[in-house]
């Protein structure tokens, strides 16, 4: 009985695409429907921040998926409608226009949403957000009009819309509570070297900064007020201030939520043959060292090995989500590529001369390659994924060393570290 047992999906992005994929190549048969809210088809979201802002990316290259992927897959879209109830006992979900779906397997593919900003003069024309296709437009057509924008917010999004910006001459001010730049992120010397980059490409930055307000002229952000009184015309802002989870289908439905959707390492929610994959999942991690128990990672790779991970336990094979973590950035002239959990590091060294652009810092614990940020050595990153995977053991002297070959690390997997 086929069609009584199918796969529906909430959620037509990156973690819900991707399980769908993946679940015909491992030969699900039943049906697949992804429900999502957005009006497009699914598409790529980091261009939206990067290439679509400065003009590289054009909308045609967006898709996330060829013209006739779904149908090929007989994977069913329902765009523009919205999953409003769950109910885990009955198996359904409810949408905005009242169908009922019933489920044999329901993924919650959810992802996250803009941190409302809720200052006076937020709701003035031309103060936008991030997030989705539609955004980006907004962004996109405001840039082309602007002479002076201020970004709130100085984490990755913030600063690749400031460095797209500047790159159409916009005068760009970036204002971030913080004491420096990505300090969550990075270590402060890897801080200093983005905050170095951006004022050396005449973007302003103001750390250490909080908002008060947003004042307008005949409806229309003018200035941004920050909290020693100080005023910075602009006229247009987008913010920068991170996401929320979201997670209220599964929260309303009495699944646990803490911080995202609680899954485990196959992705299973607390409910029977509910999943959970992508920004939505705040999921568990193996036991390591210095690592958190459950991570909610907000990034592409996260979203697909998640979403592999559901198609496989519903075929029947438990393959526990424990890829090695890794996203990317561009700035400028600059790509900045980030593989594993820096928190779990206890010591933090430098390769390469941070001068000339090029460079990587190495997180250790103990001896062993947690985590590693590059910036412009494309090679050296997709070698640290594998080095990180195969646990690899280094001296900081070693790592530091250019003329050392970091494929003679030993490792307990060294056929990972060097295919
Ligand atoms: C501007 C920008 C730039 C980025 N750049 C990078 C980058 O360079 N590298 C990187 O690794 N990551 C980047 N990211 C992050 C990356 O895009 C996310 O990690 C990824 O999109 C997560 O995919 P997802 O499928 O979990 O969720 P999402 O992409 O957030 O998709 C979830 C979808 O579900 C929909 N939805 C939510 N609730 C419902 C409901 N109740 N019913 C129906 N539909 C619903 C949402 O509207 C959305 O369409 C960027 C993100 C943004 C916004």
């Amino acid at each position: 009985m086929p069609a009584a047992h199918p796969l529906v999906i909430v959620g037509a992005s990156y973690a819900g695409v991707q399980l769908a994929a993946s679940a015909r190549e491992l030969g699900f048969e039943e049906r697949i429907l992804i429900v999502g809210d957005e009006v497009h088809a699914p598409y790529q979201r980091p261009p939206l921040s990067k290439g679509l802002l400065t003009g590289k990316t054009t909308l045609d290259q967006l898709p996330l998926r060829g013209p006739d992927f779904f149908e090929q897959n007989r994977i069913e879209l329902l765009l523009g409608r919205r999953a409003e109830a769950l109910d885990a006992g009955a198996r359904s979900v409810t949408l905005d226009d009242g169908a009922v779906l019933d489920y044999g397997w329901l993924a919650l593919a959810t992802g996250a949403r803009c941190r409302p900003f809720t200052l006076p003069g937020s709701n003035l024309d031309g103060v936008l957000d991030l997030r989705t296709l539609d955004d980006a437009l907004r962004v996109a057509q405001a840039a082309e009009r602007t002479q002076r924008a201020c970004v709130i917010g100085g984490g990755f999004i913030g600063l690749e819309v400031a460095s797209a910006l500047r790159a159409r001459g916009v005068a760009v001010t970036v204002i971030e509570a913080q004491p420096h730049l990505l300090a969550r992120a990075f270590p402060p010397a890897m801080s200093a070297f983005v905050e170095n980059v951006h004022r050396r490409r005449g973007v302003e930055l103001l750390t250490g900064r909080g908002v008060r307000a947003l004042h307008g002229d005949q409806g229309r952000v003018a200035a941004v007020e920050l909290d020693d009184g100080r005023r910075i015309d602009c006229d247009l802002v987008v913010l920068g201030i991170g996401v929320l989870p979201n997670a209220e289908l599964a929260q309303q439905a009495g699944l646990a939520v803490d911080n995202g959707i609680v899954v485990d390492m196959l992705g299973r929610t607390s409910a029977p043959r509910v999943l959970a994959a992508g920004d939505v999942a705040n999921m568990a991690l193996p036991p390591a060292p210095g690592a958190p128990a459950r991570v909610r990672l907000e990034s592409i790779q996260a979203a697909n090995d998640g979403a592999r991970a559901l198609a496989s336990l519903i075929v029947g094979h438990e393959r526990p989500c424990t890829a090695v973590p890794w996203f990317w950035s561009d700035q400028f002239d600059l790509k900045f590529q980030m593989t594993g959990l820096p928190a779990q590091g206890d010591e933090v060294v430098l390769r390469g001369d941070m001068a000339s652009d090029r460079f990587s810092v190495f997180y250790l614990r103990g001896g062993t390659l947690v985590a590693a940020h590059s910036v412009n050595r494309p090679a050296e990153h997709m070698l640290s994924r594998k080095l990180i995977g195969a646990r690899a053991r280094f001296t900081a002297g070693q790592l530091a060393d250019e003329s050392f070959d970091l494929k003679s690390a030993p490792t307990t997997a060294l056929e990972a570290a060097t295919s």
